[in-house]
């Protein structure tokens, strides 16, 4: 997926890591951030917040692991 500036979209985990910080329990929509223009891009489609986070624990580490590996 790429934005109309031809650059790269990745992933906004900022985004999802508010919303598990504040509690959200609906669904929520997927953001991708573009990081020549940093333009902002929404998913067409949400998804509870739950499932989300459970898919991205399967590529990303924990902040609370490195922080308790140093
Ligand atoms: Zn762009």
């Amino acid at each position: 997926m790429k934005c109309h500036c031809g650059g790269l979209l990745r992933f906004d985990l900022q985004h999802l890591q508010d919303a598990v910080r504040l509690g959200l329990r609906d669904d929520v929509s997927l953001f991708w951030k573009c990081m020549v223009c940093g333009r902002t891009r929404k998913s067409d489609e949400s998804y509870p917040l739950s499932q989300v986070v459970a898919s991205l624990e399967r590529f990303t580490t924990p902040i609370d692991a490195q922080a308790s590996r140093r």
